[in-house]
């Protein structure tokens, strides 16, 4: 834990493995009550001195953590691998789209205004203050560990907020290797503080009632989002949730169909398939449906699963036993109600998986809305593809689902590509693009996706208060 600015052992841990061989790698200390009401105290009794540095001493200070994380990201993708899974490429990647939040808040922050507003009355004067909210409550996922954690610090931090962050019971050493370049680059005591638990709920309850926090900034699964979200609206706290996902992607008859199984396969099985903008339904036009799934499947089945620190490994372990498990439920479902599994579908065994968790890269072809995969977030490397006959149809069947977060588009026609982006009721579009993430642009879901964005400008928005003044001269 970071306390205060102090590192603490606590009384009592839990073990962190990696996930490809088991391997334990250390021992995390558990956080009582009593330390999470010490960091929020910490952040609270530091609040009034930060919001009043100013913006260009915050800058200054995030711009030092941009560069100590391109100094560190060989050590710090290298841990990721070891504690999350994902190649080391994969890591390298994402430690670098973590440090570029530093930048663009390091930057953003002098951006933050506010304005006048003239009034019909002569003598009268509007003007609009943004002000830091408060005390920030954080609480990160597994499956970007590093990145999902300066998505949310650095625009608080930019916007004169402080913050306990607690991150995923399963990867909390990329947190504490996170904090340790803060402290590094200088962020003040009390500042920023991390606690770290393997039994998160009662976190969450300190968080969403403690009056002290002002907001809670969550990213995680719908279900935990909407339970935080509910106990955080009896206090009325502001919120932030980045939550499931279920993309859609609909490959049009104009589209290569080599082209975009190319791509799909890519983002499908990118973190072996554990990313929310992962796409879920894979819509192919029926008259490209054949030539598609054969080039899916001939690259699927050439992607190499194993360690990730070593180098010809394309796809990692996932991170428990619980998601092969799901996986197999989702695949033995979607067989038995008449889905074709044309490569994987079941866990990989042998000396090079036993002690991890692995699961083969699966195509499954003809998937209907029967299907628990049709609606559930997978979270794997399952490829589902269906075919469709009629735009009308696509826009609808895509828009069948509670959440909202990215879908993709496959096509060179201008205008159905612009009529698809409209319709689609999703809070990141793809078109022809299977990255379409950056810090400078906003990141977030509708519906069960959650709620408001982060990264660009809106990023620091979530961290701002509006307070009004009107004054006559
Ligand atoms: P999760 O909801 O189980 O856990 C997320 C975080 O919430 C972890 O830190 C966990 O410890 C904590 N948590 C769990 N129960 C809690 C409780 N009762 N009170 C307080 N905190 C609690 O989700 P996960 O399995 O770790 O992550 C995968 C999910 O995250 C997927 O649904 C994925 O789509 C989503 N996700 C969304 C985004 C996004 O930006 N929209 C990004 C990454 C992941």
């Amino acid at each position: 834990m970071y306390i205060n600015g102090s590192w603490r052992e606590g009384d009592a841990h839990f073990a962190v493995h990696n996930p490809a061989t088991g391997e334990l790698l250390a021992q995390v200390a558990e956080s009582t009550p009593e330390d999470v009401k010490a960091a929020i105290a910490a952040a609270d009794a530091a609040f009034n001195h930060w919001s009043e540095t100013t913006v260009y001493e915050r800058s200054a200070l995030l711009y030092k953590a941009y560069e100590l994380m391109l100094a560190e990201k060989q050590e710090l993708a290298h841990l990721m691998t070891t504690e999350q899974g994902k190649p080391l490429r994969a890591a390298l990647n994402e430690v670098q789209y973590a440090a570029d939040f530093l930048l663009w808040f390091a930057e953003e922050a002098k951006r933050v205004g506010g304005r006048n507003i003239p009034s019909v009355r002569a003598e009268q004067r509007f003007m609009v203050l943004q002000q830091p909210v408060g005390v920030v409550a954080a609480i990160t996922p597994w499956n970007y560990p590093i990145s999902m954690l300066t998505r949310k610090l650095a625009p608080a931090l930019a916007a004169g907020c402080t913050v306990v962050l607690k991150p995923a019971e399963s990867t909390p050493l990329c947190a504490i290797a996170v904090f340790k370049l803060l402290e590094k680059a200088g962020f003040p005591a009390g500042v920023i503080n991390l606690v770290t638990t393997s039994t998160p709920a009662f976190v969450g309850e300190l968080f969403c009632t403690d009056k002290r926090i002002k907001k809670l900034t969550f990213t995680g699964s719908t279900w935990v989002g909407k339970h935080l979200n509910s106990l955080a609206a009896q206090h009325m706290k502001r919120v932030s949730m980045e939550l499931g996902g279920h993309a859609p992607a609909i490959v049009c008859a104009d589209a290569d169909p080599h082209h975009a199984a190319k791509g799909l396969g890519l983002v499908k099985f990118l973190n072996a398939g554990q990313a929310c903008i992962s796409p879920n339904r894979i819509f192919v036009h029926r008259s490209i449906y054949v030539s598609f799934l054969e080039t899916m499947v001939d690259r699927t089945k050439k992607l190499i699963a194993g360690n990730g620190l070593q180098t010809e490994i394309s796809i990692g372990p996932l991170i428990n036993e619980a998601a092969v498990i799901k996986l197999e439920r989702q695949v033995e479902d979607a067989v038995a109600k008449g889905a074709r599994l044309l490569c994987g579908g079941k866990r990989l065994t042998g000396p090079t998986f036993d002690a991890g968790h692995f699961f083969a890269p699966t195509v499954l072809a003809d998937v209907t809305e029967q299907m628990d995969i049709y609606y559930e977030e997978t979270f794997g490397p399952i490829a589902a593809v269906l075919a469709f006959d009629t735009e009308e149809e696509v826009t609808q069947r895509a828009n069948d689902t509670d959440y909202g977060l990215a879908a993709y588009i496959y096509t060179q026609q201008f205008s159905l590509a612009h009529r698809l982006m409209e319709k689609l009721n999703f809070g990141i579009i793809g078109i022809n693009d299977i990255n379409p993430t950056s810090a400078a642009a906003p990141f977030g879901g509708m519906n069960a996706s959650g709620l408001g964005r982060e990264g660009a400008e809106e990023g620091i928005q979530e961290y701002l208060e509006t307070k009004l003044c009107g004054y006559l001269i």
